[in-house]
């Protein structure tokens, strides 16, 4: 790990984006947090993270929107991403498309943070700044800082580390007490006492960390995130952080460790003391669900799995309970909804799949079902995987060879009778009763002999 300065500085090279931020790079320029980390273990970052000290980020944002036509000069006066040197009271981003560069710009006013994305690498500008939490798990205060302070704001000391981008030692390391060890170490430690009490989405976070890199976490740190959990720390963040955290651990590449570790620290109960985590039962549910199908969805299925005890042990309305807590989350009504109709029906398929004799009836018992919660009603009970798998892989994908228009080139006027036909003939396809042939298909849907 213990890459010389120029050895980074090529790995910051090799990176999307990284020899503009090079050139782009002033005095008072550093590379941080997870850029660093991740560069410092010869991984690939996620994005690159930037501070700057002082008054230089919106300088910097321009050169670096700039840098992609090398002809073209910086951008002039007046230009939107100047709204970083003149804090406005607006929370959340304005996505703002540079006109004259074609370079993206999502700007946090509020805490004096741009995002630049640039042939396809995601930069992070801030300014160094130092952060004051009016109360508990609130959003915090910020203002300008030294970059010894922006250090010891950070979550953890491994990502409490800076790489110079300009000057006389381009690619020397500063960093918070304890950083460059712990990194070493494989260790996660807290900057200090009050971290989690600040904001406990880092309990969150260190759960990802832990998962993703296989870290351990210093003994005190552990402690601190046992009193946190049990003090209800969490309750004080609101539901859209909280579910922003909970789509980050669906995210990462391996999301079942992430979320069996965020289970074995009492996160996910915190969130609703029903909700369970059963690895066995998720890793044969995804085992189910096709690979690299766009109509499958992963990470839904993860939330269905977290979400089945409120259906399996039913009193009240579970549909309704499930709706309601991605709602405080803050998913959209689309993941919300689908998510509700996956878990509701696991009952039932499980049921029913395990007594279906044909084709026809598996498409009339699974077709309404999101096929992440037939997936798991295959995983929770031996006897339904076969019909599970079977329509997954198989039944889902049977299509008739004519269409309406077929039929309405063939003298059936428009309205549902089109549609009970096409039904009807595909019912007869599913069981065999009709070949795969154009002409065949199209007789039997017109009901001729
Ligand atoms: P990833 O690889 O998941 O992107 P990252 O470490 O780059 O991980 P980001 O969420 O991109 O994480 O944040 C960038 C840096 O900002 C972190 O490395 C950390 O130094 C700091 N940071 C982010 N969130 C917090 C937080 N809640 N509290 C303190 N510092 C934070």
């Amino acid at each position: 790990m213990s890459a010389p300065a120029v050895d980074l500085l090529e790995r910051l090279r090799a990176q999307p984006g990284g020899e503009q931020l090079l050139a782009a790079a002033s005095t008072g320029t550093f590379l941080v947090g997870g850029a660093v980390r991740d560069l410092l273990l010869d991984r690939t970052p996620r994005e690159l993270d930037v501070v700057v000290e002082g008054d230089g980020a919106p300088a910097l944002v321009r050169r670096l929107g700039a840098s992609r036509h090398p002809g073209a000069a910086a951008a002039p006066e007046g230009h939107p991403t100047d709204a970083l040197a003149e804090p406005s009271p607006t929370i959340g981003p304005a996505v703002v498309e540079h006109p004259r560069f074609g370079t993206a710009v999502v700007e946090h006013p509020r805490f004096g943070t741009a995002v630049v994305e640039l042939d396809g690498a995601r930069i992070d500008v801030a300014m160094a700044r130092r952060e004051r939490y009016p109360t508990p798990g609130a959003l915090p205060e910020v203002e300008p800082a030294p970059l010894a302070e922006d250090l010891l704001r950070r979550d953890f000391t491994v990502n409490a580390i800076a790489m110079t981008l300009h000057g006389e030692h381009p690619g020397e390391l500063r960093a918070a007490p304890h950083a460059l060890e712990d990194l070493r170490a494989g260790r996660l430690r807290v900057l200090h006492e009050r971290s989690f009490l600040d904001d406990p989405t880092r309990l969150w976070r260190l759960a990802r960390y832990r998962a993703r890199l296989g870290f351990v976490v210093e003994k005190h740190t552990t402690e601190l995130t046992a009193a946190a959990v049990a003090g209800g720390a969490l309750q004080t963040v609101s539901g859209a952080r909280i579910g922003a955290e909970l789509r980050l651990a669906l995210a990462e590449a391996d999301p079942v460790v992430t979320l069996a570790m965020l289970e074995r620290r009492g996160l996910l109960g915190a969130l609703h003391p029903r909700l369970r985590f059963e690895a066995p039962v998720v890793e044969r549910a995804l085992g189910l669900l096709p690979a690299g199908d766009p109509q499958c969805r992963p990470d839904l299925l993860l939330l269905a799995a977290l979400a089945l005890p409120l259906v399996l042990r039913a009193d009240g309305d579970p549909r309704a309970e499930i709706a309601a807590l991605l709602d405080r989350l803050e998913f959209s009504a689309g993941d919300r909804d689908r998510v509700a109709a996956a878990a509701a029906a696991v009952p039932r398929l499980v049921d029913e799949l395990p007594s279906v004799a044909r084709p026809s009836q598996l498409r009339a018992l699974a077709l309404p079902v999101p096929p992440e919660g037939v997936a798991l009603a295959g995983a929770v009970s031996e006897p339904a995987a076969d019909s599970a798998r079977r329509w997954l892989e198989d039944v889902r994908h049977v299509r008739l060879t004519i269409t309406g228009e077929d039929l309405l080139a063939a003298g059936i006027p428009q309205g549902p009778e089109i549609g009970r036909r096409l039904e009807e003939s595909l019912r007869m396809r599913l069981d065999g009763k009709l070949p795969d042939e154009h002409s065949a298909q199209l007789h039997a849907a017109l009901g001729l002999p």
